[in-house]
């Protein structure tokens, strides 16, 4: 298999995660997550169309008509882009480029139960050596077709070994090729501190998937991954080094974001323990955010015959995770239900808003940044909004607070506005 080639199948591997960043818009039942990296970077959902599937269409001459320009229109050039893994993302600060998300190796000697990499699944496999992926990646960038890199790799030969051989790219990458552009590294199940460390100076992002929120859920999903030594110690590590030493030797002068995922309902977990653990990532640890990948049975893996996840439940993790991280929320005011998880038929914020606020609301021109950001409708920009317009005069009305971008009708039932609720007003809106 050429360069090419292994580009092209391993670009039908990763159709994945067409944005870095992007919102938590619900799926219908069965769509696949376009957030979904499964641990090691793989996705359990999107991932299933290839089992068993060859060559990819548009064959191997795929980089040579992109980096040709090749006149083709837009569609046919987009179906050429992401045939080789080549997906516009959304970066952190909200650029979008195009990314090509790729493996080092589709080879992989775990077993992980839901994964479709798993060592005993038959597929055709692709490695690429470090060098070959440094290059390639360049002479994408240097074509202008892809602006960043996100590499991942299946553990063949340990995980601090095929840490070494992801580092040895990205260095390549970034010394050999002078590539300055994006780049989110994985950080490998069992690697060590100075392979993190080493990560964090290359990278703009790095990350390492718990795939369960403890011990005991990650026994049955992946058994050979050792939650607290192998996932949770790299990230701790991380930040660490954050907190404890200079960004002097980065690349870009200071220190890559760092987030995780996991998968949600293969192994009966609830929203709460989710949830804990999320919560102490991002309090502790300085989480930039946790991704959450609604489950997806893969044939031909022990969890093949498991039912998939509601991707409603992915969509609430998400709106939670958000109040846990800017909106002051702590895990005990999420409105779980007694089996530990929260309603789908309802945002966790309005859930919360109904419980507390329904009959105490909150005066908007009085109130805090914290009672603010407790509305439905008001954000972190809402309420810089609603504090400088506060300097020039009273809020009265709905439409005050909608000019500022607030969802005032969405508000409405949870406020005051100068001592009135403005409930009679939610018809204009
Ligand atoms: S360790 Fe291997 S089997 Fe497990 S999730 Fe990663 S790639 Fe898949």
């Amino acid at each position: 298999m050429d360069t090419l080639q292994k580009l092209q199948l391993l670009g039908d591997q990763m159709t994945l995660e067409p944005a870095e960043e992007s919102d938590s818009a619900p799926r219908p039942m069965g769509v696949a997550n376009p957030h979904a990296v499964a641990a090691c970077g793989h996705s359990p959902a999107e991932l299933r169309r290839i089992f068993g599937n060859g060559e990819s269409p548009g064959g191997a001459d795929a980089l040579a008509a992109i980096t040709k320009g090749g006149g083709d229109p837009g569609s046919s050039l987009e179906r050429k882009k992401n045939s080789l893994g080549i997906h516009n993302a959304v970066m952190p600060g909200g650029k979008r480029i195009p990314l090509l998300k790729t493996l080092l190796t589709s080879a992989c000697e775990r077993d992980c139960y839901y994964c479709p990499f798993r060592a005993r699944r038959n597929f055709r496999r692709a490695t690429f050596k470090p060098e070959e992926m440094a290059s390639v990646f360049a002479q994408m960038n240097r074509a202008g077709v892809a602006e960043g890199l996100f590499l991942s790799s299946g553990i063949a030969g340990g995980g601090v070994r095929t840490q070494d051989r992801l580092l040895d790219s990205i260095d390549m990458l970034r010394h050999r090729h002078e590539f300055r552009g994006y780049v989110h590294l994985k950080i490998m199940p069992g690697a060590e501190r100075d392979q993190v460390l080493r990560a964090m100076q290359l990278a703009d992002r790095v990350s390492i998937n718990l795939e369960a929120p403890n011990t005991e859920r990650l026994r049955n999903l992946a058994p050979h991954k050792i939650f607290l030594e192998e996932l949770l110690q790299p990230l701790k590590w991380a930040d660490d080094i954050r907190r404890t030493l200079t960004p002097e030797k980065t690349f870009k002068g200071r220190w890559p974001s760092l987030v995780t995922q996991f998968v949600v309902g293969a192994v009966g977990e609830s929203d709460l323990e989710i949830l804990t653990t999320t919560s102490y990532l991002i309090r502790q640890l300085r989480l930039q955010r946790a991704y959450f990948s609604a489950f997806s049975p893969v044939p031909d893996t022990p969890l093949e015959n498991h039912a998939p996840e509601n991707p409603w439940r992915e969509h609430r993790l998400y709106q939670a995770s958000f109040l846990l991280r800017d909106y002051g929320f702590d895990l005990e005011d999420m409105p779980f239900l007694s089996t530990g998880h929260l309603p789908l038929d309802v945002d966790p914020k309005l859930g919360w808003a109904r419980m507390n606020l329904s009959e105490t609301p909150v005066e908007v021109n009085r109130a805090g940044r914290r009672e603010l950001l407790r509305v439905p409708g008001i954000g972190p920009k809402g309420v810089d909004a609603i504090f400088q317009a506060r300097r020039r005069g009273k809020l009265r009305e709905l439409r005050d607070l909608q000019s500022l971008g607030v969802l005032a009708a969405r508000a409405a039932p949870f406020i005051l506005m100068d001592g009135r609720r403005p409930g009679h007003q939610l018809r204009l809106f």
